[in-house]
């Protein structure tokens, strides 16, 4: 298969939070990666801004670090590396000051696409925006990137839209949400619309119920003291995994538009019920293997913050009811692995004895690791002596389906960035959607902190609290294993 990787327009990107954790390990690296791969054209300039005191030179040798530590082997060309780093510049501005503002204006140039990416706590996106404005830096067709947690309630995200629109339109604003950019998750909707197969049979009547597994091994030790006033419900359910019933759920838009696939993506969001609290299992995992558990690492012995959370959800509209959608998300799992599992009902009538073997039909989309899709089918277990089923699967793992290409697909990081230069907002999250995310999310979160409830304790390691696994059972259904 040939790889076709096309330029996008010369721009300046000015990166703020240019020195922190996240441009180290995703943006630059990306953007080097996007340079070595030929999307990046060579008149193209980053900018980092962050408060540190650095000249280019210092900022260069930061970019060099990162992508050794970030980037592989084999495209860790030394030649390459310094034709990037020639295009990487840097400027020290604090965002609630004055200085730095007039020389990041002198720096830009005119004829190139200019975006800019907020890599910094949310609560500077207002001063940013502001000065980005004010001091004629950004014009009405330049673009802003803005991070993760957008708000942490409906008022909060309110007023960070709020803010953000008061000095640029919504078409110029790219909220990142990292898993849109994901290989598999863009692929779901390659699936199910430009395929008849699946289509026809996506709806309650054939669709038992879906499932939506976040697993992480990892704790929040190190970071527990932010975890802590966020939980696993802000943290993933309300962007990330919200997202990712979206795709499943939403019905086809009339064009693969920015703006068509959102507004059928709000849709889903406006028809989802309010969620029982017998729907909700929420946990803190426990210390164990020579680890400490959620509350030592959170520092704060009361916390009632979740670090899993389980839930039945129900979307109330034509198509899927009655066919809940189960996610679940948890820090110090089994295992680091997130899927979809799209469960399909038994067929109404089975000329095979049940007892022989018959699993449900399940298409399983992974997002990591290992992105792909695998169909669950029933065949005849091979050999002489009867009937008998056996469940096995029809595996599309990328990496061996499309070989040296589908090996390397670009990081969600990558090609988001890409998005925002070619100016295509579908992977990004519109403010309404965020919107009515949160006001879905917090009536929820309000309901546990008003019955003061406190998280199940889970132990690391473990699939989460038993009774997320009752939450399933008592259906008759249960949870995919997790496993990488
Ligand atoms: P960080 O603390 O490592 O870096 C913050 C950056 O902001 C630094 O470059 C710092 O110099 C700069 N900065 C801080 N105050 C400033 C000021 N007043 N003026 C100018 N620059 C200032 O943070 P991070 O982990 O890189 O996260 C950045 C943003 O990305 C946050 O909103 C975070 O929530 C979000 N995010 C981070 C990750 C991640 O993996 N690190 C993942 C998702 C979202």
């Amino acid at each position: 298969m040939v790889s076709r990787v096309i330029p996008v327009d010369a721009f300046d990107l000015v990166i703020f939070g240019g020195t922190g954790d996240l441009a180290k390990r995703k943006i630059l690296p990306g953007l080097y990666r996007r340079f070595w791969a030929g999307q990046m054209p060579a008149e193209s300039r980053i900018i980092g801004a962050a408060r540190a005191d650095l000249d280019d030179a210092g900022f260069r040798k930061l970019v060099a670090d990162a992508i050794d530590e970030f980037v592989s082997q084999d495209k860790r060309d030394e030649a390459m590396i310094a034709q990037f780093l020639e295009r990487i510049s840097y400027v020290s501005i604090d965002a609630t000051g004055t200085g730095g503002w007039d020389q990041l204006k002198a720096m830009m140039r005119s004829g190139v696409v200019r975006a800019f990416y907020f890599s910094v706590a949310p609560a500077l996106f207002g001063a940013i925006a502001e000065r980005l404005s004010s001091n004629g830096i950004a014009d009405s067709e330049s673009r802003i990137v803005v991070e993760k947690p957008f708000g942490r309630d409906l008022a909060s995200a309110q007023a960070l839209n709020a803010t953000l629109a008061a000095h640029f339109a919504e078409r110029q604003i790219y909220r990142i949400d990292h898993y849109l950019g994901k290989e598999t998750v863009q692929n779901l909707m390659a699936v199910r619309f430009a395929n008849i197969l699946f289509e026809p049979i996506w709806k309650a009547q054939y669709i038992d119920h879906v499932q939506i597994t976040v697993a992480e091994t990892v704790g929040v030790e190190g970071r527990g003291a932010y975890y802590d006033k966020s939980g696993a419900m802000r943290d993933m359910v309300q962007n990330h995994m919200m997202q990712l019933l979206c795709l499943i759920a939403m019905e086809p838009p009339y064009h693969f538009d920015p703006n068509a696939v959102r507004d059928e993506k709000l849709k889903v969001i406006r028809a989802l019920d309010p969620v029982a609290p017998q729907d909700i299992v929420r946990g803190q995992y426990l210390a164990g293997g020579g680890q400490g558990g959620y509350i030592e690492h959170s520092e704060n012995p009361a916390s009632r913050t979740e670090s899993y959370i389980a839930m039945k959800v129900h979307i109330s509209n034509w198509r899927w009811a009655g066919t809940p959608f189960y996610l679940r998300t948890g820090k110090r799992m089994r295992a680091r692995a997130s899927e979809i599992a799209i469960v399909f009902k038994e067929p109404p009538h089975s000329i095979f004895d049940h007892a022989s073997g018959w699993r449900e039909n399940q298409l399983v989309i992974r997002l990591q690791p290992n992105e792909g899709m695998n169909l669950m089918v029933m065949i005849k277990e091979p050999g002489p002596g009867g009937m008998r089923l056996v469940q096995v699967p029809l595996d599309m793992s990328f990496a061996d389906a499309l070989g040296e290409e589908g090996a390397d697909i670009p990081d969600a990081y990558e090609r988001l960035i890409m998005d925002v230069i070619r100016g295509n907002q579908t992977l990004f999250m519109r403010g309404d959607e965020v919107e009515a995310a949160w006001a879905w999310a917090d009536p929820i979160i309000e309901g546990w902190e008003g019955r003061g409830e406190k998280p199940q304790g889970y132990d690391p390691g473990s699939s989460g609290p038993d009774d997320a696994l009752m939450l399933m059972h008592r259906d008759g259904r249960r949870w995919r294993e997790i496993r990488e």
